[in-house]
């Protein structure tokens, strides 16, 4: 369908309010956070969509997707636009964003069950502003917090920063509605548990705009008690002394909500006030006094176990201090892209891992040696580190971090600088049997080692693909390589 016959279809559907072909804002859409610079450089090499959509209400959604089904229009779903890793970039010529702008409600909030049910397009902050207001949290915290919503948060298996204690928003989603590309509705009920067959709250849960369109998530809620909150810091001899600290407080069942380990490069960026070169662990105890007090003895045993690798005990209230200024909102999202620009630099790329704890040092060691041996412009790194700040009884997370100078082409950037990272990153880690992606999703950018990171069971993820959208209009790139995907990606 040529552009202009499908703009007309879809103002016989829509409201003029609803349909959006604004130029400056259609470029804007054509791509995410993975090619900021790029992007504000103005030198983006991917086709503009057609049109972004405002539904308001399910049955909306549902009419769209199959329209587009119908006819082949690739849609990409959108939400906060705080996507990281180019779910939200278009690789074909006709596209149309469907946003979740006008899906703003809270449905209901249920203090008795524990449970708030929102539309897609709720920010994560709104909803949590409502029930801190009553006394109660979601859980949920990830730094993009202001901006993020609740379609986007669900859709790519996102993670807050009391993931110790609270989960991933896997463990808080509690039922959820969505629409497949041929206009079907599906709502998964809330309860407390089922097992009525597999759980198929995972099929939309991560599911980054490939197979269907998140309408409506309902989640958990948890009493909040941010007066018994206790902070713990430690400037520590290495690594290996962190993550042997966070495994000793896990494995022995203490649940702080914040429980990371720094290394010296990553330190200096976030504790420069007090880091002195050295490495940093730190710990949240968050919960009813009994839990808070239960914690902060567990976390003090294992210091105590490992003391031969504590070098100083850090003020809490800077602990303290660090966690109260660590959310973005918007305006600090525009900031930084005023900042890349003005000294070509890139700062804060990211790339996370994760594996068990045996494993997960070597990752970070051969990742660190192989990046200082190998990478062509390793003088151009102004930051190279990582911490560790997700973790589980069985293993934990690794964020990478790098920050560069930018000393070629704008539009070369991603190529000669980001890549070549991400690819010694990914490499080490799936050498090691970890995962290339502890939280951001694999979007188009990470698409090109996917089946290498399910190995057999990409059978499962392919045959989903095929079940739920199999004329392959959901999201084109995303997740599932594409051949014609690669004039972009190297
Ligand atoms: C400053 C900053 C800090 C961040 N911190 C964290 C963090 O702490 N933890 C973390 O996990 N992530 C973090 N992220 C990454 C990002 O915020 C999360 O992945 C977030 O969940 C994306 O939500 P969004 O609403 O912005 O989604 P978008 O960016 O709009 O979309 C993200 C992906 O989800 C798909 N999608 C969006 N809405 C829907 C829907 N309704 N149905 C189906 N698919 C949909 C899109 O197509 C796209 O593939 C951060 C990002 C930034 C910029």
């Amino acid at each position: 369908m040529n552009h202009d016959t499908l703009l007309i279809e879809l103002s016989k559907m829509l409201g003029k309010e609803q349909i959006n072909t604004n130029q400056e804002e259609l470029y804007d859409a054509s791509a995410d956070r993975y090619k900021k610079y790029a992007k504000a450089r103005k030198v983006l090499n991917v086709p503009a969509p057609v049109a972004i959509i405002y539904p308001k209400s399910t049955r909306e959604v549902s009419t769209l997707l199959k329209f587009c089904n119908d006819n082949d229009i690739n849609v990409i779903a959108r939400g906060g636009k705080t996507a990281t890793e180019g779910g939200l970039e278009n690789w074909k010529e006709t596209t149309l964003i469907i946003d979740a702008k006008f899906l703003d409600k809270i449905i209901k909030v249920d203090y008795y069950n524990m449970q708030a049910t929102v539309q897609a397009g709720v920010a994560l902050q709104t909803l949590e502003d409502v029930v801190r207001q009553m006394g109660f949290t979601t859980g949920h915290s990830p730094q993009s917090k202001p901006v993020a919503k609740f379609g986007g948060l669900v859709a790519t298996r996102s993670i807050g920063q009391f993931s110790t204690l609270y989960g991933g928003i896997e463990d808080m989603v509690v039922g959820l509605e969505c629409v497949f590309p041929n206009g079907h509705i599906s709502l998964i009920k809330n309860v407390s548990r089922r097992a009525g067959g597999p759980d198929i709250r995972h099929i939309a849960i991560g599911n980054e705009g490939t197979l269907c369109y998140i309408t409506e998530v309902t989640v958990k809620l948890f009493k909040y008690y941010p007066q018994n909150n206790q902070f713990f810091g430690y400037l520590i001899k290495d690594v290996d002394t962190g993550i042997s600290i966070l495994r000793e407080v896990m494995v022995n069942g203490y649940r702080p909500s914040v429980a990371r380990t720094y290394s010296e490069g990553d330190a200096g960026q976030h504790f420069y006030h007090f880091h002195k070169g050295k490495c940093v662990l730190l710990f949240m105890a968050e919960g009813n006094v009994d839990i808070v007090e239960a914690t902060a003895k567990g976390i003090l045993k294992a210091v105590d176990k490992f003391s031969d690798g504590i070098l100083e005990k850090v003020d809490s209230k800077l602990i303290e201090d660090w966690f109260n200024h660590l959310n973005w909102s918007q305006k600090d999202i525009d900031d930084e892209i005023e900042g890349m620009l003005e000294k070509d630099y890139h700062a804060g790329f990211t790339t996370e891992v994760s594996a068990d704890w045996e494993t997960i040092v070597q990752i970070y060691k051969n990742v660190m040696r192989r990046i200082t041996k190998e990478f062509p412009r390793a003088n151009d790194l102004t930051l190279l580190g990582g911490h560790s700040s997700h973790s589980y009884i069985n293993g934990t997370n690794m964020y990478f971090v790098y920050n560069y100078k930018i000393n070629c082409n704008p539009e070369d950037e991603l190529r000669i600088y980001h890549h070549p990272l991400q690819t010694i990153i990914v490499e080490e880690t799936l050498k090691l049997g970890g995962s290339m992606c502890h939280h951001h999703g694999i979007g188009k950018y990470r698409n090109e080692w996917t089946k290498q990171e399910h190995g057999s069971a990409y059978f499962m993820l392919e045959k989903l693909k095929e079940a739920f959208d199999p004329k392959g209009i959901m999201n084109y790139g995303t997740i599932f390589p594409q051949e014609d995907g690669k004039k972009y990606q190297k």
